[in-house]
Parts: C-alpha cells; sequence; structure tokens
C-alpha cells in the first residue's frame, strides 16, 4: 500500500496515510477560536447550561475553565498535558494561548493553538433583584413591654450581619435589602425568605424568646392563581433577665438561665432548677426585677427556721429552713424577696444584680 500524500509504502497506514503524513495533519485537540462566557458583572457567577452557577469567582478562573470546557481532545491521543495561558486582555476578550504535548501511536508530539474567551457582562437575577431592592422577609426584633436596650440592638446588628456573610456563598439572596429603625424595634428587610428564618433563629440564640411568622399577600399570579407572600418574622426577646424571680405554675422562682430552647429557673421553695420551654412563654409572669431583690441579714437560726429582717419594716421575719441555707451563718448577708407577703431567700448567683 502506498501513502496517497507522499508515496511511501511503510507498512501501518493509519486513517488511509502513512504514519508521518497521518501525524502532519493530525490535531491533538480541537478549540473554537472564539469562546464567549456570560458572567454576572456584580458577582461574577456564571451563565451554564441555562442556569447561573456559582458566584465570587475570579476572572481569570473563569476563563481558564472556559477554554478546559471548550477543549476537545482527540480520542486517539494515549497521553496528554496541556497548558493555558492567558496572554493577555483586550477589554472584555481574553487572548489566550494553549500548548499541547501529547503521545499518538507512540510518537511526542508537540502543538499550540489560540483562542479568544469573551466575557459577556450582564447581571444575573439575584443580583438584579438586590439591586432593585427587593425582599422576601422582614425580621422584626421588638422586645416584650419594655424598650430594647442598646447593647440588644448592636449585637443584633452584628449577629445579623454575620449570619447574613456565612450564608451569602450558598444563597445570593441572603442580602440586608434595608434596615429600619423605629422606636419599637429594628426592621431587617432581608432578600431571601430562608436567609431570614435563619437569622430569626440565631437571634433566638443568642436572647431566647418567641418568633412568630406572619405571610402576607402581596400579589396573586393571575395565569396560576398562586399568591406570592412575604414573611414577616417577629423575633420579641423577653420582658425578663437572669436573676429576676417569676411565677410559673404554681412555682415561685429565680431565672437562672436563658437560651434558645429554654428558660431555666431556680425554685425559690424546693431550690430545685426547672426549665420551661418558649412556647410557655405568655405562662411565665415577673414577680420581681432582680433590681428589686433586696438585701438583709440573718438574725437567727434554729433547726426547723432562719429569721431575717423584714428590709423595709426591720421586723423579725421567720423563713423555713432548707438545705441550701447550712452554711449561713448568724450575721450572714443574704439576699430576700417579698412575694405574696411571702419572704424568700434568694441564693447568690454568678452575675450580681443588673
Ligand atoms: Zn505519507
Ligand atoms: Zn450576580
Amino acid at each position: 500500500m502506498f501513502c496517497p500524500e507522499c508515496g511511501n509504502s511503510n507498512s501501518g497506514m493509519i486513517e488511509g496515510l502513512c504514519r508521518e503524513c497521518f501525524l502532519k495533519q493530525f490535531s491533538i485537540l480541537k478549540i473554537p477560536e472564539n469562546i464567549e462566557v456570560t458572567v454576572c458583572a456584580h458577582c461574577n457567577a456564571k451563565f451554564e447550561e441555562g442556569k447561573w452557577k456559582e458566584s465570587n469567582i475570579l476572572e481569570e478562573e473563569i476563563i481558564y475553565r472556559a477554554l478546559e470546557k471548550a477543549i476537545e481532545i482527540d480520542s486517539l491521543i494515549e497521553k496528554e498535558e496541556i497548558e493555558l495561558k492567558i496572554l493577555q486582555m483586550r477589554g472584555t476578550i481574553a487572548e489566550c494561548y494553549i500548548e499541547a504535548v501529547a503521545i499518538v501511536f507512540g510518537k511526542e508530539i508537540h502543538q499550540t493553538y489560540e483562542a479568544n474567551v469573551r466575557l459577556k457582562k450582564t447581571v444575573c437575577p439575584d443580583c438584579s433583584k438586590r439591586n432593585s431592592g427587593y425582599y422576601e422577609a422582614v425580621i422584626q426584633f421588638r422586645s416584650d413591654k419594655r424598650e430594647l436596650a442598646n447593647e440588644e440592638i448592636t449585637q443584633a446588628d452584628k449577629i445579623v450581619k454575620k449570619s447574613l456573610r456565612s450564608q451569602f456563598k450558598r444563597n445570593k439572596l441572603a442580602y440586608l435589602a434595608e434596615k429600619a429603625i423605629m422606636k419599637e424595634g429594628i426592621d431587617y428587610y432581608i432578600g431571601s425568605y430562608k436567609a431570614a428564618k435563619k437569622i430569626a433563629s440565631d437571634l433566638k440564640n443568642r436572647f431566647g424568646g418567641v418568633i412568630k411568622e406572619s405571610p402576607r399577600l402581596i400579589s396573586q399570579d393571575k395565569s396560576t392563581g398562586k399568591g406570592l407572600y412575604r414573611i414577616w418574622i417577629s423575633v420579641r426577646l423577653p420582658n425578663f433577665k437572669t436573676i429576676d424571680v417569676i411565677k410559673y405554675l404554681n412555682k415561685i422562682g429565680q431565672i437562672i438561665a436563658i437560651d434558645g430552647n429554654k428558660i431555666v429557673a431556680n425554685d425559690l421553695n424546693t431550690f430545685d432548677n426547672f426549665s420551661i420551654s418558649w412556647k410557655e412563654y405568655n405562662s411565665i409572669e415577673v414577680v420581681k426585677t432582680g433590681k428589686e431583690i433586696k438585701t438583709s441579714n440573718i438574725i437567727s437560726k434554729s433547726p426547723s427556721k432562719i429569721q431575717i429582717l423584714n428590709p423595709d419594716n426591720y421586723e423579725v421575719v421567720d423563713i423555713d429552713i432548707h438545705k441550701v441555707f447550712k452554711e449561713y451563718e448568724i450575721g450572714d448577708e443574704v439576699n430576700v424577696v417579698k412575694i405574696d407577703e411571702n419572704f424568700y431567700i434568694v441564693p447568690e448567683i454568678e452575675n450580681n444584680k443588673k
């Protein structure tokens, strides 16, 4: 058999040509001269296969990935090494250079290619929502029967920021569209409902309190009849703090801990701890705030009673003794509260009166 190109009659013809002639016209890879990638000018997400993907990818990375994706390596290649280079940027066009080394039919060949990657800049739907101030939910940060403390507002701002920052990586609608400061509290307008829900639970984990959602119909899709809702999420902080004294069912207790799941109180009759879930919030009555806890002195102690002075009128008051008072001695100062004509000794707790 003769090679139609060079007339050689070597054995081992490939696709009708001798190996030399075959390799001369062989191309390691195919790559279009011009490649176009649609990217969001705001978040660098790219549009691929009908979907907006990722975000915050470096432009260079987008270009390299576009090249990699456009390259089609010939199936006859046994082993290849491909190097991509961006020669220069001309506006939004990257002039690229591709160096390929490959082994085909046992022979190593080197080839180079050129291609242009054009970054078509546009705005992705998430960014366009953000730019237009779109929001799916409003977090109403409030406190029950009192004003929010400045410290609580500062902390809430930090929690909102932090939560959004960590969620934004996965959810581009995790942004603060607006913040409104009002007499009754702070409103945070959040791009994504899901993100807002997470923030509300972060706030509750920090402060405790009660979360309530109320959807409001904002419009109706005429063709499907489906309603479009915006959700108001109220995060209401409790009207009590640790060390306050509360009534709950038939118990009198001093609050010793508050978290996102529950309130823990120390029963002032039995001195056992009990916890109350936030669902029961409305059954809790604050009977004395930490500020209203008074001090008195022990004036005598018997096996069954402890006597203190009523801090208001200095009359002697008898209190049933409990094992937690065992260490107390005559003359010791104790914290006391008067509730419904009864006096209770409040064991000292770490944080002092607020
Ligand atoms: Zn030939
Ligand atoms: Zn975007």
